[in-house]
């Protein structure tokens, strides 16, 4: 439904935005990872040939009953306590009626006025700014639709063709508080709240592969206004760039819509992430439009205490909590904190890494660095290093305590990534442990400040920044097997 202000009105300029407060809530699907469907026996798996992973229940067949998925709840609740909820030990399924193609039940098993799981909140950072708490209202499970498709075939221009593989897959659906207030807010929102998921283990969050889906609710108020505007939900948000893009046009869209004296219409809009734009899709549907009702197929969900308190003492600790443990117990800088929990992978390795060499912060550098490169031009990703944590760590260990100097373990490293091998084998067979033998430094840095005698006469009168040149050339004589540290005693001794 396009509405006349639509059309009519332009886009806000800077100024005129910058009346306006902005009110964000998102609402986001996240696929669980269950080897089987909510409510079946079907594989909970895609890329098979198209409705083949069915059977009576999901395809919604008179007389097929659904049995609950145990895992499915289990990683329910560790989705709700990853982010911070109150579990209810009673929640119920409700029928969400509607009609689409791709729903064979006509119906979605949801639940309403009873979820999983209520009062959660994410810990959100935006650069610049202090954190800020983001509430969660609710999280609830449900089952997933299957999907259309409108391409791929010869005679996709006449026809349109549904596969069910994906429909009975189970979700959870995590509405958040309207309390962001910015674009950068959302993302943080939803990186924060994926990270905590995939930590928890309960889905692999891929966006591109749908298993985790995100829609916005926008709407702007004149600043200083308590009461919000009507709002707008925004569709087909499939990344976060495109999230990004879509709050931002359509904060934009609807103060020009204000200015311009029109009204905003409550409807559902769809992001077209080629025009940039939002466009009109349908007046927004109210609860009551689905005759919401008790599923009695189903008994309520009752979860014991002894089942939450398993659930919860098995939970890994969370991004957020690992960010400060690094920092506070490893000396790293908060930047550097974040990079190392971008994913629990690259988290465990690198606290394993840490507590192997012994040096937190030098180990954060081997890992973030070098290490890194190495991945990123194989193509891999930290789950598929071939230099272990352990191994990492002994390397760092070697340049920390001197035996092996910066320079040569970058080969080594290199080395131990192509073989797999460790770096003390490598160093033994190379011959590349570290000189720190203070007779062969000296002998090397006599010759050395022999051969520039115009650099020591620059010492000699003050210009003592000259000594990284005579490091230079004692590193040199060496093939870079000299000790920096011993090598620069030794010349400063001999240079008076
Ligand atoms: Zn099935």
């Amino acid at each position: 439904m396009e509405s006349m202000a639509d059309v009519a009105a332009p886009l806000a300029t800077a100024n005129q935005i910058a009346k306006y407060e902005a009110v964000i809530g998102l609402e986001v699907h996240v696929q669980l990872g269950t080897k089987t469907k909510i409510f079946c026996a079907c594989p909970n798996q895609f890329g098979d040939a198209p409705n083949t992973n069915v059977c009576p229940v999901c395809l919604g067949m008179p007389g097929a009953l659904p049995v609950l998925n145990r895992q499915a709840v289990e990683y329910a609740i560790q989705a709700a306590l990853a982010l911070n909820c109150e579990v209810r030990r009673k929640s119920v399924f409700a029928r969400k009626n509607y009609f689409y193609p791709d729903l064979p039940k006509g119906y979605q098993i949801s639940q309403y006025d009873q979820p999983l799981a209520e009062h959660g909140w994410v810990e959100v950072e935006v650069e610049g700014q202090p954190p800020k708490r983001i509430g969660i209202t609710r999280i609830h499970m449900e089952d997933d639709a299957g999907k259309n498709i409108h391409e791929g075939f010869k005679d996709s221009d006449r026809y349109s063709y549904v596969d069910l593989n994906r429909t009975g897959s189970p979700l959870v659906e995590i509405v958040s508080e309207p309390e962001m207030r910015s674009s950068d807010e959302a993302f943080a929102y939803l990186s924060e709240l994926k990270l905590a998921l995939q930590f928890a283990g309960v889905s692999s969050c891929d966006m591109e592969k749908g298993h985790l889906r995100c829609d916005a609710n926008v709407s702007v108020r004149p600043r200083g206004q308590a009461e919000f505007g009507t709002k707008v939900e925004i569709k087909n948000l499939n990344s976060f760039r495109f999230l990004k893009q879509a709050i931002d046009f359509e904060i934009s869209r609807q103060v020009g819509v204000a200015e311009s004296g029109g009204k905003i219409v409550q409807e559902t809009r769809l992001y077209d992430p080629v025009l940039g734009e939002t466009l009109g899709m349908r007046s927004k549907e109210e609860a009551h439009d689905y005759r919401y009702f008790p599923e009695p197929d189903l008994v309520p969900l009752l979860i014991s205490d002894e089942w939450l308190a398993r659930v919860k003492s098995a939970m890994p600790e969370m991004p957020a909590l690992r960010r400060k443990r690094f920092a506070a117990d490893y000396g790293l800088r908060p930047y550097d904190a974040a990079v190392l929990t971008g994913s629990r992978a690259l988290a465990d390795f690198y606290d394993e890494a840490a507590k192997t060499s012994g040096d937190p912060r030098l180990t954060a550098n081997w890992t973030i660095g070098d290490l890194q490169g190495l991945l990123k031009g194989a193509g891999k990703e930290i789950e598929d290093s071939p230099v272990s944590a352990a191994r990492l760590g002994e390397l760092v260990a070697m340049v920390a305590n001197g035996e092996l100097t910066g320079k040569l373990a970058k080969d080594v490293l290199a080395k131990m990534f192509e073989t797999g091998e460790s770096a003390v084998s490598i160093v033994e067979r190379e011959g590349l442990k570290a000189i720190s033998d203070t007779g062969v430094l000296e002998k090397i840095a006599a010759q050395v400040v022999e051969a520039n005698p115009k650099q020591a006469e620059q010492y000699r009168s003050g210009k003592t920044s000259v000594i990284q040149f005579f490091v230079g050339q004692v590193m040199k004589a060496t093939r870079g097997q000299a000790n920096p540290a011993a090598a620069t005693e030794a010349l400063k001794k001999l240079l008076g």
